[in-house]
């Protein structure tokens, strides 16, 4: 009898312990997985006050691309993040800034997985990473400039600045084009900088959006760098824009 009920207790301390642990562990988890605003930290505070409201064609083209892809070593290369600028870590790859690396990482992932759920999407590069003239027809901005002017959405991704160097997240409409609902679903999870942001941008004077993703620093790039944690963020993220999308669209 006394073994029976000692055998219970070890039972039940032995459930507790597991489910302690489970909990534990999920919780841990969903802290990478699900807690975007968390992960993104702090967005675009200045005022902006457009709305986007023109319908979008369900097949609309869409073009990602990555920002900085063009413009290393020069005074355009991105941030190299805070791990790297505050905190003397090595950068992810050498020779472009950590900025341009997630941005390709990112850009890839939105592309595989926007495919998977029928948008019309694909990414360019133009492989080169130092092209002096933005107006030359491999930049981004020119082929970004062009897609856009055939009735495509393109769509520069960045990360921004560390600390009081940076802004924070949000989408920057095109120039003079209206901001429509892909715009709209955008800014609801990223938020929203003003259309004049900076005196108007090489890409948004070009009707290609920007979309920062938030700050290259603390959380996020602490996921990002932890080979644990990357593929699940960078998927996130990119689960988030192609949401995004989807319901712009719907
Ligand atoms: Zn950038």
């Amino acid at each position: 009898m006394r073994n029976k009920v000692l055998n219970s207790l070890k039972l039940i301390v032995f459930v507790i312990t597991f489910y302690a642990f489970f909990q534990l562990h999920s919780t841990r988890n969903s802290n990478i997985t699900e807690d975007l605003d968390l992960i993104i930290g702090e967005s675009s505070n200045f005022p902006a006050h457009w709305v986007g409201t023109i319908d979008v064609d369900k097949n609309i083209p869409i073009l990602i691309l990555a920002g900085h892809a063009d413009s290393q070593g020069l005074a355009g290369a991105g941030t190299p993040g805070e791990a790297v600028d505050k905190f003397g870590l090595n950068p992810m790859h050498p020779g472009i800034s950590d900025e341009l690396f997630w941005n390709l990482k990112l850009q890839e992932s939105i592309v595989k997985i926007g495919k998977k759920k029928g948008l019309n999407i694909n990414s360019y590069d133009p492989g080169i990473r130092n092209i002096d003239d933005a107006n030359d027809p491999r930049t981004n901005w020119s082929v970004g400039r062009k897609f856009a002017k055939r009735g495509g959405y393109a769509i520069e991704i960045h990360f921004d600045a560390y600390g009081k160097y940076g802004v924070g997240s949000g989408l920057i409409p095109p120039f003079s084009t209206r901001p429509n609902k892909i715009d709209e679903s955008i800014a609801k999870i990223f938020g929203r900088f003003p259309i004049l942001f900076r005196g108007g941008l090489g890409a948004p004077r070009r009707q290609i959006r920007i979309l920062e993703i938030g700050k290259l620093e603390g959380l996020l790039e602490e996921n990002l760098r932890n080979v644990k944690t990357r593929q699940k963020t960078i998927k996130l993220l990119a689960n988030e824009i192609v949401q995004a999308f989807l319901n712009g669209i719907i």
